[in-house]
């Protein structure tokens, strides 16, 4: 039943790639326009009703909607970005805004992250109008702006000033389905969690002087150098949460790799003997994870500083709040830690049950997609706009589908990475999950 190739989806995910929406971070980029009103075209001529957004100038979002018969019925969105991350073209072997089919891939910046599934979800949306589907639950379909820079005005923005175009009991968007081999066939990862930041800037004083004369004297470069190298080498402990121990039971791994998966103790050191993407994923899911990555500071080659800024990239587990990693922190700095001055963004983790109608559905449409496939339960360690919709209720999970030709190494390494590329078939099969799974849950 399954159809290896979708030439209009395909068509689709080559434009949304050709449109370079690229979000650097400042309001002044992403256009996402562009899109919205490439899918407002594609979507319109099936008479779907179709609203946009568009909370500072070319930062629009879309939302189209299949009216459901029954209010009491539960509602599910599709939900896809436009917005793609900058590129290094030094990196790529092709133009990452050609678009270019070959070979059975399309290929360009976004086509992973998330083009494919923003796509794929316009045409499953356009084809359920087309066929006159009449559920009794509303469908919605959001193309967003802006999630590569926290959703600021995209889901963040909207969830908060529009959730009357966006109430949903329902979210499915990025990124799981990939197939991970077991011995009693795929599993495909749901993302039904997802770490929190804590991203934190620590300001570190110091004397200013001559740089002529160093001797004794208190040096900010020198004092925060020591900072960064604290907090490169904290080991903090493992923390086994629920969803990845759910994770682990569902996998069958073989029996040692479980229970070093499983073992607080011994789980770091585990990580030691796997290939470098598994491990780190593998240290991301168990650990609060401390990333220097921004230093500023300094004015003049011959003058001692005597403040400098650093930024963290701190990511927290399920469950953690702003004074657990503050506990980590001081654990980290030992005696810097009250020489320093932290500020702090947070922005908690969330997660989203798994006893739920979405759950039961994606398992009874990927059972007839995939051959012997079983649904795992996955914490995604970055962040996507799922968070907005799990604090507002809804239940939010991160899925798609994926052909065996892209593996978890591949589908890691191309996210926000060189010469990202889809191929076909996991287009075509992402396209007749999201139909499949809208009849299931709605009618
Ligand atoms: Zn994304």
């Amino acid at each position: 039943m399954s159809r290896v190739d979708d030439p209009e989806a395909v068509d689709l995910l080559q434009q949304l790639i050709r449109n370079r929406c690229v979000n650097d971070g400042t309001v002044e980029s992403g256009n996402e326009l562009r899109s919205v009103e490439l899918l407002q075209q594609y979507l319109g001529t099936s008479g779907i009703d179709v609203e946009r957004f568009e909370p500072q100038p070319g930062r629009a979002s879309l939302v189209a909607r299949i009216e459901g018969s029954d209010p009491d019925a539960p509602t599910l969105m599709l939900m896809g970005h436009t917005d793609v991350v900058p590129v290094n073209e030094d990196g790529w072997s092709r133009d990452p805004f050609s678009g270019d089919l070959d070979d059975g891939m399309v290929w360009g910046r976004g086509a992973i992250d998330m083009l494919n599934i923003t796509a794929s979800q316009a045409v499953a949306f356009r084809r359920l109008a087309d066929s006159g589907f009449t559920p009794r639950g509303t469908l919605i379909y959001f193309a967003v702006a802006d999630e590569e820079a926290l959703g600021t005005w995209g889901a963040h923005w909207l969830v908060d000033h529009e959730w009357d175009a966006l109430a949903t009991d329902y979210v499915l968007t990025e990124s799981g389905g990939f197939q991970m081999p077991s011995p009693h066939g795929p599993r495909l990862p749901v993302m039904v969690a997802e770490k929190g930041t804590y991203w934190s800037k620590i300001h570190v004083r110091g004397t200013p002087g001559h740089g002529s004369q160093p001797y004794r004297t208190d040096n900010a470069l020198v004092t925060a150098a020591e900072v960064v190298r604290r907090l490169h080498e904290f080991q903090p402990r493992a923390s086994i949460g629920e969803v990845w121990r759910r994770h682990v039971e569902a996998m069958d791994y073989p029996p040692e790799m479980r229970d070093a998966f499983l073992d607080p103790s011994a789980v770091r050191d585990f990580c030691a003997t796997l290939p470098l993407g598994m491990a780190r994923l593998v240290h991301a899911c168990t650990h609060t994870t401390f990333a220097p990555t921004v230093a500023h500071g300094g004015t003049k080659t011959n003058v001692i500083p005597d403040h400098m800024e650093l930024e963290v990239d701190i990511r927290t587990l399920p469950g953690q709040r702003g004074e657990d990693i503050h506990a980590l922190l001081r654990e980290a700095l030992g005696d810097l830690y009250d020489a320093v001055e932290i500020e702090s963004n947070e922005d908690l983790s969330t997660e989203s049950p798994i006893d739920t109608p979405l759950w039961d559905a994606l398992t009874t449409v990927t059972g007839r997609l995939v051959r012997d496939s079983a649904l795992v339960p996955f914490l995604m360690v970055g962040g996507t706009d799922n968070r907005f919709f799990r604090r507002a209720g809804a239940v939010g999970y991160g899925f798609g589908l994926f052909s065996k030709r892209l593996g978890f190494e591949d589908y890691a390494t191309m996210f926000h990475g060189n010469d990202e590329r889809v191929d076909v078939e996991s287009l075509s099969l992402s396209e007749q999950l999201w139909r499949a799974v809208a009849e299931e849950l709605l009618t």
